[in-house]
């Protein structure tokens, strides 16, 4: 609660999870989870990106570049705040996200990875096939195959 306090002009919401909702401007947090030290830096991490003005990504490298961003952030707020950096926590929120981009790049067709040529929407190079990803990333990988 310490933390939450160092933040005064952030709008907090005791929703039961970690995130940063852009649109409102507002940090999810989980109230149970922040008494841990991982809690603790998911939501710096959540700060981070209020703090660095995330808004919008249009593709998932941005997306990446902005989570290296954050956690960047997030050592800097952990430091302050005397926290433990615990680096195998990030390592592992690096990874998921490392998962998340290979399952929405790889062709529903023929397993190829792709690289996005358009915001949500993917093309195999291979076997031509497209497919668009949902936007959200709390959301379960969806890949649906455009005709
Ligand atoms: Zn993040
Ligand atoms: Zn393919």
């Amino acid at each position: 609660m310490e933390i939450i306090a160092a933040y005064p002009k952030q709008r907090f919401l005791p929703s039961g999870y970690f995130a940063y909702d852009a649109s409102e401007d507002i940090v999810n947090y989980d109230p149970i989870g922040i008494k841990t030290n991982s809690g603790k830096l998911a939501l710096l991490h959540e700060i981070s990106h209020a703090m660095l003005g995330h808004f919008h990504y249009r593709f998932d490298f941005e997306l990446y570049a902005m989570e290296m961003d954050a956690w960047n952030k997030t050592r800097e707020l952990a430091n302050k705040h005397k926290l433990n950096i615990n680096e195998e926590y990030i390592n592992a929120c690096m990874d998921s996200y490392d998962e998340w981009l290979t399952k929405r790049g790889t062709c529903p067709k023929c397993n190829e990875f792709n690289v996005q040529n358009k915001p949500n929407e993917f093309k195999c190079y291979r076997c031509l096939t497209r497919w668009r990803v949902s936007e959200d990333i709390q959301s379960s990988i969806r890949r649906i195959v455009i005709k």
